[in-house]
């Protein structure tokens, strides 16, 4: 469980029921109030130590933003982004919000989630014909600051009431025990972001193994739960063909294929200001071998054979042990998909819709 080495509170947001929360649950952590979070720049701008502290206060954009898949050239899954949190406190050497958020000097969990809820239901309700797909794991791991904020004690209750929205917590931890005690009337899916060993042992600081990856999403499931599958970033090394088809198959084992909700699956992505992220905070990080060229929003992949090759085998272990369970791309072009699937990606609205009913 992460437990911060100091909560900051902005001034206003003391008794918000968040912030009572999580001095109720971790009562021993030093807790300062400031008037304005960039306060926090005194105690310095190290990266990894601003994983460390956490700062409780309130959102003062939108909370819902489209997927950015969805503003360029690739195929795109019509998803909303709920940002309810602002950083991670694992450290996966490939994530982006080492550049995104470089130089901030904190984590932040949002702590007027009553005005995310009421700005979100006022879109479901415009459009209640439509079927929505929202996802609070851009910015942050959905789950990793549960056990601090139990977030997911307004998140879950508000989706079992939504006839037209399907919630996805996207995580790499095993923290669901207050998931496990609420009823999420068939609305909410759990998704775990999954590697092989070697991955996780090479570049994914901070998370659990597969086996208590799957032994948290198998307590989902006994508590009413769906679960999704990303293999995201898939990333090449020696044996990859062995530890994503091992991976395939202790999927299968764990999970009853009823409640598999879809797989994604989508290749690693760096921009040159994330490589050089990369380089500084992970020297000897061998996620960065090989070569890769430029997609049409200008992140390095790998080259499209490899990429279209990983993505075929996978597909046919996934045909073999998850028959019928909706297997997607993302943040792939049309041109990939045709060569993966045989087709063309389906519309955005309707492979969205196609995934929300699930
Ligand atoms: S779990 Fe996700 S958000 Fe957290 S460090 Fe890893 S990639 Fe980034």
């Amino acid at each position: 469980m992460f437990v911060p080495e100091l909560i900051a509170i902005e001034r206003g947001a003391e008794r918000a029921p968040m912030v009572e929360r999580c001095r109720a649950r971790v009562p021993a952590v030093p807790v300062m109030v400031v008037d304005d979070r960039r306060e926090l720049a005194g105690l310095g701008t190290d990266f990894t130590a601003a994983k460390r502290r956490l700062v409780l206060a309130p959102r003062r954009g939108p909370f819902l933003e489209h997927c950015p898949a969805g503003r360029g050239a690739l195929a795109c899954c019509n998803y909303l982004v709920l940002n309810l949190a602002s950083n991670c406190p694992l450290d996966c050497h490939y994530c982006f919000l080492q550049e995104y958020l470089a130089g901030n000097v904190s984590l932040t969990a949002y702590v007027n989630v009553e005005q995310a809820l009421a700005e979100l239901a006022q879109v479901l309700d415009r459009h209640a014909e439509r079927r929505f797909r929202v996802g609070t794991g851009e910015l942050a791991d959905s789950l990793a600051l549960d056990p601090v904020t139990g977030l997911c004690r307004d998140l879950v209750p508000f989706f079992a009431a939504r006839p037209n929205a399907l919630l996805e917590l996207k995580t790499k931890t095993t923290a669901v025990d207050d998931l496990v005690q609420l009823d999420p009337k068939d609305r909410v899916v759990v998704s775990w972001s999954l590697a092989p060993p070697a991955v996780i042992a090479a570049a994914e600081e901070g998370t659990v193994p597969i086996p208590a990856r799957l032994a948290a999403a198998r307590r989902a499931v006994a508590s009413g739960y769906k679960i999704g599958v990303h293999f995201d970033p898939m990333i090449e090394h020696a044996g990859w063909e062995e530890g994503y088809r091992d991976l395939v198959a202790a999927i299968a084992a764990a999970l009853p294929l009823e409640r598999v909700a879809w797989v994604s699956m989508g290749t690693l992505r760096l921009t040159a200001g994330l490589v050089a992220r990369i380089r500084a905070r992970f020297p000897g990080t061998p996620l960065l071998g090989g070569e890769r060229v430029p997609g049409p929003d200008g992140k390095l992949r790998d080259f499209q054979p490899l990429r279209v090759r990983m993505y075929r085998r996978i597909r046919a272990w996934l045909a073999d042990a998850l028959p019928g369970v909706p297997l997607y791309l993302c943040m792939e072009t049309p041109e990939v998909w045709q060569r993966v699937f045989g087709a063309p990606p389906p519309a955005e609205q309707a492979l969205g819709a196609l995934l929300a009913a699930r």
